[in-house]
């Protein structure tokens, strides 16, 4: 470990984008467990793609939904007969171990179900019928070609997540994967194609941020399906703040706070904090990355967590035994992340359990705990991997005034306290999911998913993504003409 300590970049409305992509570099991915590389390719020609998605949106949109609901079940097969294979490509190319990946896969294929049952129930075709005034129908219409912009850490589940509830609801797709997890993203194309979906209602669109912009900025797209982070977020926002008629769904990142109270049972506390800080080596986009624990139980507590954190095995995805969690998803992670704990530790943070890199070559990082109550500006960013953040309150109010002292609103957590704490914590605390005795993460498929804050505009995914795909129409209708005019004729 070394280098020295500078600030977590606090500016989430810096703009990163360029104006322009003249962009033929290779799109290249590799192995974060082993630095070997697993795939590489030209980025898409953004202009080609959207042609294409615009003249094939029409047939797809003119489906019965009944038969567009078919192919999606068909889909859902094809990655069934596929799982082993897309798990094993998952774990490889960013690097979660090998059951993780198994998850996210049944993951993709629960989601046929779930979203065909979310479009029945959010979006499905209501009439109110009277005799004077005819019948007046709520139905809905897709959009049209929406595309969709997926992260890296569960680079099938999150973009399925969007992708399938769009193509439900009758929109051509453009899916442009993470270029940092392209091989996923092509795996997982070709089962929709498969399927019988044509690779121009669904497209694979390979590229990087350059190719995302220009998508978001083009004008044959009628909407944007983001998740990723609150940067990339707000520039997708600044990029179409001309544009109020596109679509901008936007699922982001969370600074989430996990609170631990009064409760006989710690150990199983700490087991619900060491789930919810390092699944998924801490890049997921619910993990709790600040522990905030009641003064009187904090030298107990933490004793637990820590021996509990100590315990997790780091490994690759295919080691036996299975490790808990796999490495960062590239070295530039690992080295900002470390460069984000020495910043913590040299402005008044204590170390309980060390970030620990043992090969300086690969991204492999141990779970880090540090209490950082005597920190007097502790920046509210996201630090996307293992790094906990305790915090010592004295009371509930502390606590949630605590828990709430970050712009971002996604995931928080209440651990142990009494029936009524839970209500003052559910009522007070500001994010989109709100648990008692669960982990932050984790999200139930049968629920909306999405934040507040800086961790989402409004536009909730999981079983609320029919709502964002197809917009409502409403229509008075009458089978023949029968109207007079009441008053003010001569
Ligand atoms: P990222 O923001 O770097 O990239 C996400 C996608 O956006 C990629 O496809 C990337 O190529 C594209 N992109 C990058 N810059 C762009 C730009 N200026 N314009 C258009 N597209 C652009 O995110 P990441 O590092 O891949 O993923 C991790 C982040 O995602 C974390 O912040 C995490 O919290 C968040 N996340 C959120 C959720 C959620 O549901 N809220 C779920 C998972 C991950």
């Amino acid at each position: 470990m070394g280098g020295t300590a500078t600030r977590p970049a606090q500016d989430a409305t810096r703009d990163q984008e360029t104006t322009e992509t003249v962009n033929n570099a290779d799109i290249v991915s590799h192995e974060p467990a082993t630095g070997a590389e697993i795939w590489r390719g030209k980025p898409c020609n953004v202009d080609e793609v959207v042609d294409r998605a615009r003249r094939a949106w029409p047939n797809w949109a003119a489906l019965p939904l009944a038969t567009r609901i078919e192919l999606l079940r068909r889909f859902a097969n094809e990655v069934r007969k596929d799982a082993d294979r897309l798990a094993v490509t998952i774990a490889r190319e960013v690097g979660k171990p090998l059951w993780e990946a198994r998850a996210e896969v049944e993951n993709v294929i629960a989601k046929v179900e779930v979203s065909i049952r979310a479009y029945a129930e959010r979006t499905s075709q209501r009439k109110l019928d009277s005799a004077l005034q005819g019948t007046m129908a709520v139905r809905h219409k897709p959009h049209g070609v929406l595309v969709v912009l997926g992260p890296y850490n569960l680079p099938a589940h999150l973009p399925n997540a969007h992708i399938v509830p769009a193509l439900i609801a009758g929109n051509a797709v453009i899916f442009k994967p993470s270029e940092k997890a392209p091989a996923t993203g092509e795996m997982l194309a070709r089962c929709f194609h498969r399927a019988g979906i044509s690779a121009s209602v669904m497209q694979l669109a390979v590229g990087g941020p350059l190719e995302g912009q220009d998508f978001v900025a083009h004008g044959g797209v009628d909407g944007v399906l983001f998740t990723g982070s609150a940067n990339t977020g707000i520039s997708i926002n600044r990029r179409l703040a001309a544009r109020p008629d596109k679509l901008v769904a936007l699922e982001m990142g969370g600074n989430n706070p996990i609170v631990l109270w009064d409760t006989p049972k710690l150990t199983d506390a700490a087991a619900l904090i060491v789930q919810s800080a390092f699944a998924g080596a801490g890049q997921r986009c619910t993990a709790a990355r600040r522990l905030i624990v009641k003064g009187a139980i904090y030298d107990a507590a933490i004793a637990e967590v820590k021996a509990l954190a100590d315990r997790l095995i780091v490994g690759a995805p295919f080691d036996e035994p299975a490790p808990f969690m796999g490495p960062m998803i590239d070295n530039m992670a690992a080295d900002g992340l470390t460069e984000s704990f020495l910043y913590l530790l040299s402005n008044g943070g204590k170390a309980i359990k060390h970030l620990v890199r043992p090969d300086d070559a690969l991204p492999f990082l141990s779970p880090a705990i540090i209490d950082t109550t005597a920190m007097k500006d502790r920046p509210d960013v996201e630090l996307f991997g293992p790094i906990l953040q305790v915090i010592r309150v004295d009371d509930f109010d502390e606590a949630i005034a605590e828990a709430n002292n970050t712009r971002f609103g996604l995931a928080a957590s209440l651990v142990g306290g009494s029936p009524q704490d839970y209500n003052r914590f559910w009522a007070n605390v500001r994010a989109g999911i709100v648990n008692w005795n669960r982990t932050t993460t984790g999200p139930s498929h049968a629920a909306p998913m999405g934040g507040i804050g800086l961790s989402g505009n409004h536009r909730p995914s999981g079983y609320y993504a029919a709502d964002y795909c197809a917009y409502p129409v409403a229509s008075g209708e009458m089978e023949q003409p029968r109207a007079v005019i009441g008053v003010g004729l001569k």
